[in-house]
């Protein structure tokens, strides 16, 4: 067994950009290790949709913290056996599918990108990060929402194979895009990602890196599960049980 005295050494954090497989890699990986799945990206997604529909000016961070305290974003397990990975509800209402759409897409990282709406939405994610087994996917869990995660991973993935991908997933679900306007967003998205300066999208010091773009899927997972299995042995029980 690996040895570490990590507070949550049961989170997987699971980083990188848009695209590069976080979700995919993070359900199998979840299956595989009986986890919970969280996405974070679905709370910034949430709040991106009710600053659209109450018409906000994405740069106004006052109203937009006060809007993300407002409501009641929850990510709980699929309720609805149509392909999505958890079922997401605003103030109620299931805005899975409607949060996956190009207009959030164009107003989610300038949401998410100011010091007040980030810190408005930590303390769920850290909510979830304290209980059982989970595998939380986004942009700074290993870095700053869970620095003390168990296992730390950051994937990583060329812009054009993040918009081959992306632009597959969307074409799959009937979403008429072009790859370059696809390309286009994703290089938008991770320039404010990266150039933000709260939390910016970057691997924590003691993550480890994986470029996905040579490697298929279950060869990811196959890496992130041994770690998460070394560390996850369930010996302390029995060590303890052993030394008494
Ligand atoms: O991962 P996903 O593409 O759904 O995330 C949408 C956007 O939400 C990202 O481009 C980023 O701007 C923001 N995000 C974030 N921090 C997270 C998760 C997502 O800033 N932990």
């Amino acid at each position: 067994m690996v040895e570490t005295s990590a507070a949550h050494r049961w989170v997987v954090a699971i980083d990188g950009p848009a695209a590069a497989g976080k979700s995919t890699v993070a359900q199998l990986l979840a299956d595989r290790l009986g986890a919970l799945l969280f996405d974070t990206g679905s709370l910034y997604r949430a709040l991106a949709l009710a600053v659209l529909r109450a018409e906000i000016d994405p740069a106004d961070e006052c109203r937009l913290a006060e809007l993300a305290a407002e409501l009641d974003i929850a990510v709980v397990p699929p309720t609805v056996r149509d392909g999505r990975l958890a079922t997401v509800h605003l103030d109620g209402e299931d805005v899975t599918w409607e949060i996956r759409a190009p207009a959030v897409d164009a107003v989610v990282s300038p949401v998410s990108a100011h010091p007040a709406v980030r810190a408005a939405l930590l303390p769920h994610q850290r909510r979830i990060a304290s209980g059982l087994p989970v595998v939380i996917v986004g942009r700074d869990i290993g870095s700053v929402v869970v620095p003390d995660a168990g296992v730390k991973i950051f994937l990583e993935a060329s812009p054009e194979e993040r918009a081959r991908r992306r632009f597959a997933e969307l074409r799959e679900r009937g979403v008429e895009v072009d790859f370059d306007a696809v390309l286009a967003d994703l290089r938008r998205r991770d320039a404010i990602d990266t150039g933000r300066a709260a939390s910016p999208l970057r691997a924590a010091a003691d993550a480890l890196v994986l470029n996905t773009d040579r490697l298929t899927v279950p060869e990811v997972v196959d890496r992130i599960e041994e770690r998460a299995r070394a560390i996850w042995t369930p010996t302390e029980a029995v060590v303890r049980g052993e030394t008494q």
